[in-house]
């Protein structure tokens, strides 16, 4: 009895290979410190374990609403912004009209859509991996979507799409949901426009900045749009330890944080000048915490021999655009160390390998 549109669909994947130096999914390098961990587990121990949370997570909404400079009528918070996203696809045009998507980007955009039986208008981006605004304008006429999701800078390549190209998909009468979830990389934002437009809404998460155990998305848009989708939202959907413990990290913890954030930015440059330095590989640049790059040699065997040493990243070459193409999160110094001196060793290792059977 399970629906075509579900057995259609594949589960979303994850890295699970065993490597002690683990660059595949994004996550923040860095643990919080021992005095802010005991700071949690005292408030923690007050947990009424038998008593549902509040179901609007009054006071975890305020200090969120404060960290990104708006008020709390202009927020409503997600279990991940995964299922803000589900919200969206659910609230934003009728469920028969399509979604456009610029592809490659994050999967739940898609996975979200198929799931509601919502066509989508999917275009590839261009070889840069900006918007193909003429080919996105030509399939948007025809197929008319009501709803466009950008990940703000893309993930897995890393870019912002020119903001002017957005501007003019919107201009469509496409609802733009911009995912900002690499924000605190960036510093680009459609902040603005989220809240002054009813066309517009903007995605955040702490999932990029060390909360991904949390679970805590964020979604920022003008109070009488956030008013419906939050009629979309499940009850008590952000648990009581999660809004216990983002409380305290929110509060004790932001000077560590922004310290942090900022040396990943740092890290993430010299990564990149590192990699530029390897032949046969071609690095993009990025604004987020993370690096996509090209090899001359086929994006499993690179991934293969990667793991020989203890690395791991995300091979994302199946994807459109990105033959031979992986990603590699931003980590700790010592684990960019160990995947440069990985990923040069590995290459070498290819070239000889290929020229012995000449
Ligand atoms: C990682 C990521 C997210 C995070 O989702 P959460 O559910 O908040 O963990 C959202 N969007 C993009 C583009 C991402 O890369």
């Amino acid at each position: 009895m399970i629906s075509n549109r579900i057995k259609s669909l594949s589960a979303y994947k994850t890295e699970v290979s065993p490597a002690s130096v683990r660059l595949s999914s994004n996550e923040f390098p860095y643990d919080f410190p021992e005095d802010i961990k005991a700071k949690i587990l005292e408030e923690i121990k007050k947990i009424p374990l038998n008593k549902y949370p509040d179901p609007e997570a009054k006071e975890l909404k305020e200090i969120i609403a404060d960290f990104f400079g708006v008020k709390t009528e202009n927020v409503i918070l997600g279990n991940g912004s995964d299922e803000l996203i589900y919200y969206i696809s659910m609230a934003i045009g009728e469920l028969y009209l399509p979604v456009y998507i610029p592809i490659p980007t994050f999967p739940m955009y898609e996975i979200s859509a198929k799931v509601l039986g919502r066509p989508t208008v999917s275009v590839p981006l261009q070889e840069d991996f900006d918007i193909d605004l003429n080919r996105s304008l030509e399939r948007i006429r025809e197929e008319k979507p009501v709803l466009g999701y950008f990940a703000y800078p893309n993930n897995p390549t890393g870019n912002l799409f020119s903001r002017e190209k957005i501007e003019k998909i919107r201009e469509e009468g496409i609802f733009c949901a911009i995912d900002e979830a690499y924000y605190h990389y960036s510093g680009e934002t459609f902040l603005e426009d989220a809240l002054n437009r009813e066309d517009t809404v903007v995605l955040r998460t702490l999932s990029k900045i060390g909360m991904a155990s949390l679970r805590v998305g964020i979604l920022i848009g003008k109070e009488e749009i956030v008013r419906e989708l939050n009629k979309v939202r499940l009850p008590f959907n952000i648990t009581y330890p999660s809004q216990i413990m983002a409380k305290v990290i929110l509060t004790e913890g932001r000077n560590f944080l922004e310290e942090k954030i900022k040396e990943v930015i740092k890290e993430r440059e010299r990564v990149y000048e590192g990699m530029k330095k390897i032949e046969g590989v071609e690095v993009f640049p990025s604004t987020a915490n993370f690096l996509l790059f090209r090899t001359i040699f086929s994006a499993h065997e690179v991934y293969e021999e990667l793991l020989k040493r203890d690395v791991l990243v995300r091979n994302v070459s199946y994807l459109p655009r990105l033959n031979r193409c992986l990603r590699v999160s931003i980590g700790k110094p010592r684990e960019n160390d160990r995947f440069l001196e990985a990923l040069d060793e590995s290459i070498k290792e290819l070239m000889e390998s290929k020229s012995t059977h000449f």
